[in-house]
């Protein structure tokens, strides 16, 4: 496979999985290179996010870099302004207007990382992440360590008191480590009756 970013204009990378797959930590990775070769770096997240610190993006590793928490698109692209690299934590949190945003930014000769969860606990596709990673040039999909087997997972799934959490419930819950895991599809326990297809 040969992945080669162009050497002119912008781009749009995009580092997707579920929890625990290392995306901050990938994105921060991608950043401190930026870094180190002297590019205008700047690191952005959703307001909503304030799990560990306002100001920092955290990964669940501990390692840690300057953010700014924006309230929306509209302000991501102002700030964004002078920028060499942009990256855009918890992409999925976003309105749907961050894809309009992010392609504006990579017209306008920027490299742009969104890192997101591919698919929220019920395996669905998350916010606009879909649209991010249809309009990408470069897509990386990590994996975590299935929590129940050990086998390498793509899904997070949801618990609420130690159990499933229903297909129903609020998609979007932010915070306490131990009411998420992240599991392999035969391991993950979708509550949607994906039996019904297979009985036909
Ligand atoms: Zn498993």
């Amino acid at each position: 496979m040969i992945r080669v970013p162009p050497r002119r204009g912008g781009w749009l990378e995009v580092v997707c999985g579920p929890m625990f797959s290392g995306k901050s930590e990938e994105m921060i990775r991608r950043l401190r290179r930026a870094e180190i070769a002297g590019q205008r770096v700047l690191l952005f997240k959703p307001r909503i996010d304030d799990r560990y610190d306002l100001a920092d993006v955290v990964s669940h590793a501990g390692v840690r870099m300057s953010a700014v928490a924006v309230d929306g698109c509209a302000e991501l692209v102002a700030r964004a302004r002078g920028c060499d690299v942009v990256g855009i934590d918890e992409a999925q949190f976003f309105e749907s207007s961050i894809v309009d945003a992010a392609l504006a930014l990579a017209d306008g000769g920027l490299r742009v990382i969104a890192a997101g969860l591919d698919q929220d606990f019920r395996r669905l596709p998350f916010g606009p992440m879909p649209e991010l990673l249809a309009r990408a040039e470069l897509v990386d999909k990590l994996q975590a360590v299935c929590h129940r087997c050990g086998g390498p997972a793509t899904t997070t799934q949801r618990l609420v008191d130690g159990r499933p959490a229903p297909y129903d419930g609020e998609t979007i819950v932010v915070g306490a480590l131990d009411s998420y895991e992240a599991r392999c599809r035969d391991c993950h326990s979708a509550g949607q009756d994906s039996a019904a297809w297979m009985a036909a």
